[in-house]
């Protein structure tokens, strides 16, 4: 950050009194832009045996599989924001149920939140950020072509549950990868 959002002047990057860390203060008005974590959230949704998965047709990981998810907008809720990405990213309506997986990623400032999710109907297809919407069978996944850990991890965490027949919150704390995955 270069310049204050409130009043347009050159901000500094220092620790204001009192506080523990160094933020981007505005000398001229005083405010202190803070910084926090993103969430993303995103959802698991199921038909029969198979699982929705979207091929990305953005940046990073073009041509990767996901599950539905993306950044929360401001005022609304989590459970929405899973639909409404699952909406956006792959036009399918679903029913959003348990949270999943809850999967920190302090190195670049996100929280991953997963939910399970009921698919209504099979009336999917590709929205703007996709390039395909598919259904899944667990020993058809392209786990090479996953684009993201929380996301690998929320998939093996389902069928493994499934398997076992016992559903719980997953959560996890992701590492930095090593540099070649990056
Ligand atoms: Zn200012």
């Amino acid at each position: 950050m270069k310049f204050c959002s409130n009043c347009g002047a050159a901000v500094t990057f220092r620790t204001p009194p009192g506080d523990s860390l160094p933020r981007h203060v505005c000398e001229q008005c005083g405010t202190i832009h803070y910084q926090n974590p993103k969430i993303v959230v995103g959802a698991l949704p199921v038909w029969e045996d198979r699982v929705l998965l979207c091929r990305r047709a953005i940046e990073p990981r073009y041509g990767m599989w996901t599950l539905p998810a993306g950044f929360m907008e401001n005022e609304e809720t989590t459970a929405q924001a899973a639909a409404r990405e699952t909406l956006e990213e792959a036009c399918a309506r679903i029913e959003v149920g348990e949270l999943y997986t809850l999967i920190d990623v302090p190195h670049i400032s996100q929280v991953h939140m997963v939910y399970r999710a009921r698919l209504l109907d099979l009336g999917f297809k590709p929205g703007e950020e996709s390039l395909e919407v598919a259904l899944f069978r667990e020993e058809d996944i392209p786990w090479e072509q996953i684009a993201f850990r929380s996301i690998s991890m929320s998939l093996r965490h389902f069928f493994d549950d499934r398997r076992n027949g016992t559903w719980t919150l997953h959560t996890a704390s992701l590492a930095p990868p090593p540099a070649e995955w990056r």
